[in-house]
């Protein structure tokens, strides 16, 4: 069975769960197109708010005013590991806490000196309440530290003796390069990096595409999409698992989306359009990879892509329409709508493409300036 089936089998949990909602959440915000959320507002903002306040992070799981993917979400900031990717390096150290945040050395500092976080009055203290000018203004539970506790004092002293503050506000640096700061891409490839296989799939991400059409491609090259035989194996009964547009063969993605006449079809039709070889794919994947060989500009590659996902949304739009409208339109028009939505994407969104709409339909190679 192909890997994206076994996917809708055993969804996936845990961290690659969370990793995927805030890889989601990151490249689209909501799903939702209308609502979709600036990126800069977007949740890696909660994440180190998340990881830096304490607010946050008492935030009672199991309180059920929260969703279930920000539930899961702050269960994981728990675990060391994630929070081992990120650190703060302290200017003033008005913004980054002296006891709970990583920003010396390798280990939390109550990690580290227990017992003085025990006795610590104010666990929140930020940095710059704990490092004076003039040496340390500690805030115990108790008057005078004795044997071990003072010794633990003594030893904290002697390690962020080393401690600078500076006029520099604090930031969130990544652990493994320094030099870098947190960012969106950072954190987007660092996502992708903790599970190569998950993440070998062609990047549908195109800033040129509707976030719901490549909402609709992702499912597709994982095998998301309710097709009939992958609800079947999912164990939901149904009557047939026939695909309803040519009734010939089992509703499968490789079935409806590459060889179902239409869709066979339309991918004729577009490799005319563009005067390449028609091709003979495989796997949803293999369409992804088509441009690869090609002799061509990246815009062009790009553009392809938009080619593709908007061929792929509109089989499945064809597909429904049969299914839930009992109505089945011609591939004709299906090829004319791949074209005008194409053209109409790149001409609102892209800056870089002009299009010669006199030609764009016979020869777009020659007709697009870049
Ligand atoms: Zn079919």
């Amino acid at each position: 069975m192909p890997n994206s089936l076994k996917s809708c089998d055993n969804p996936p949990k845990g961290v690659l769960k969370c990793m995927e909602d805030i890889r989601r959440k990151f490249f689209w915000g909501e799903t939702d197109e209308e609502k979709a959320i600036p990126w800069d507002k977007a949740i890696w903002v909660q994440i180190l708010k998340s990881i830096h306040g304490d607010k946050c992070l008492n935030i009672d799981v199991s309180d059920s005013g929260l969703n279930s993917n920000w539930r899961e979400l702050m269960k994981h900031l728990k675990d060391p590991d994630i929070r081992q990717l990120i650190k703060r390096k302290c200017g003033n150290g008005e913004d980054t806490q002296f006891w709970k945040d990583r920003w010396f050395g390798n280990q939390l500092l109550n990690e580290r000196f227990p017992r003085l976080f025990n006795i610590e009055e104010d666990k929140n203290c930020t940095v710059a309440e704990r490092i004076g000018n003039r040496g340390f203004n500690w805030n115990w539970r108790m008057d005078n530290l004795r044997g071990r506790l003072d010794e633990q004092r003594i030893q904290l002293e002697l390690e962020i003796s080393e401690a600078r503050l500076s006029t520099e506000t604090d930031r969130w640096i990544i652990t493994d390069a320094p030099n870098l700061e947190f960012s969106v891409s950072w954190f987007r490839d660092t996502i992708r990096s903790l599970d190569p296989v998950e993440y070998a799939w062609p990047d549908v991400w195109s800033p040129w595409i509707p976030k719901k059409k490549i909402i609709l491609a992702w499912r597709v090259i994982r095998g998301r999409v309710p097709a009939k035989s992958t609800l079947a194996d999912m164990g939901i009964d149904l009557p047939d698992v026939l695909c309803p547009s040519c009734k010939d063969q089992p509703e499968n993605n490789y079935h409806l989306f590459l060889k179902c006449p239409l869709a066979a079809s339309m991918w004729t039709r577009i490799s005319q359009w563009w005067n390449m070889s028609t091709p003979d794919f495989n796997s949803v994947k293999d369409a992804f990879e088509w441009t690869e060989n090609c002799n061509i500009k990246e815009t062009f590659r790009e553009v392809m892509k938009v080619i593709i996902i908007a061929n792929l949304n509109i089989i499945w739009d064809h597909r429904n329409c049969i299914v839930f409208d009992n109505k089945e339109g011609s591939t004709d028009l299906a090829f004319i709508r791949i074209q005008e939505e194409v053209t109409f994407w790149l001409e609102s969104r892209s800056t870089k493409i002009h299009i010669d709409r006199s030609n764009w339909f016979k020869s777009p190679f020659k007709t697009i300036s870049l």
